[in-house]
């Protein structure tokens, strides 16, 4: 058996906390992430039929892309009256090109919005 604790001595401990400053989690100006991130794919996600790119056509024209801060970026790109989506995979020695199948305008689109969301990859 001990005796009863002493519950009237109340160490000054509060110091350290009422006084929580920003600990640079937040990043609520300055972000550099002006472009989206495409999500994790999804386990059921569309697979796209990559190929390797045979060298930058110079007549297309990039709608959208995705945030740069990635090391894979994905471009949708305009040319012909076609869209078709660039995947740019970039690594210490290299960089590798992919592209997706040229689709009409409005498949583009939704593939653009499938893989941002996770749904295609
Ligand atoms: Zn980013």
């Amino acid at each position: 058996m001990t005796g009863p604790q002493d519950s009237t001595s109340d160490p000054p401990s509060t110091e350290s906390e009422g006084d929580q400053v920003s600990n640079g989690r937040l990043f609520p100006v300055n972000t550099p992430h002006a472009f989206p991130h495409p999500k994790p794919p999804r386990h059921d996600h569309v697979k796209i039929d990559w190929s390797e790119s045979a060298g930058r056509s110079a007549s297309f024209r990039i709608r959208s892309h995705t945030c740069e801060c990635l090391p894979t970026i994905w471009e949708l790109c305009a040319a012909g009256g076609l869209l078709h989506i660039r995947r740019t995979e970039r690594t210490p020695q290299e960089e590798r090109v992919y592209e997706s199948p040229w689709i009409r305008t409005p498949e583009g689109i939704a593939l653009w919005a499938a893989l941002l969301e996770g749904r295609a990859r």
